[in-house]
């Protein structure tokens, strides 16, 4: 099984993600935590990445093609796995379905997670992480129960560098532009099932709504949180 997660900065898709995880036993992978790992070395590809990423504009399709082809390489994706934030231009969406194929994936099942724009400006400048374990926190929908720290294990929280109001509007039109388009490759070539989710409610109903999805189109028992 191949889910991908996908649909504008702020959407929820790293909310889901590991909720997703936990319920099938696959792997997710994130892009964006790729990334950040690898803007933390000293390598000039590193140090171009960072600058990217600070500025909320999109790796070049060649990088992010080439990291993400590594993992998916690893055994633990054997059985199938859930990519947030992949593919996010056209070009991505034709790299992936080569890959898929050339390993001899099933296509994929992608959910589109819909929130209208003039709410994700408010929905990134709110957010906050726990370096610790990656919770994911919004000071105004879901406060920490203490503020600043994490309800899981007391880390203090810390936001993004592109969660800011102005990288946020970049991020957003680089969604707008680049990635929107990718939903149109889906649905024109044929390149896997698109199903679209209101991701306008609480982290729960919506996945209750990708759960549903799941069981009409995967057709795999979703396990029982434990
Ligand atoms: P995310 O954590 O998914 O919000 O991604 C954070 C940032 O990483 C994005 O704003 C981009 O700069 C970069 N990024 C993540 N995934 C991709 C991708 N598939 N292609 C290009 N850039 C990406």
């Amino acid at each position: 099984m191949v889910l991908l997660l996908f649909g504008p900065p702020g959407c929820g898709k790293g909310t889901q993600a590991p909720l997703i995880q936990e319920r099938l036993g696959i792997p997710a992978i994130s892009t964006g935590d790729m990334l950040r790992r690898e803007s933390e070395r000293q390598s000039s590809m590193g140090k171009l990445i960072d600058g990217l990423l600070a500025d909320g504009r999109l790796v070049p399709d060649a990088i992010v093609n080439r990291l993400l082809e590594a993992r998916l390489a690893e055994p633990d994706c054997a059985d199938g796995f859930l990519i947030d934030g992949y593919p996010r231009t056209v070009d991505q969406a034709t790299h992936l379905s080569d890959v898929l194929e050339s390993l001899a994936y099933p296509k994929p099942l992608l959910v589109h997670m819909d929130v209208p724009e003039p709410l994700l400006i408010g929905r990134l400048s709110a957010r906050w992480n726990c370096p610790g374990c990656g919770a994911i926190y919004n000071v105004l929908s879901k406060p920490p129960i203490e503020s600043g720290l994490c309800d899981v294990d007391r880390t203090r929280l810390t936001q993004r560098r592109d969660d800011t109001v102005a990288t946020a509007h970049r991020r957003l039109k680089a969604y707008r532009e680049v990635t929107d388009p990718v939903l149109g490759f889906y649905d024109a070539a044929g390149g896997g099932k698109v199903v679209h989710i209101d991701g306008n409610q609480t982290p729960d109903l919506v996945f209750e709504e990708i759960k549903q999805a799941l069981e009409v189109h995967v057709r795999v028992p979703v396990r029982k949180r434990r």
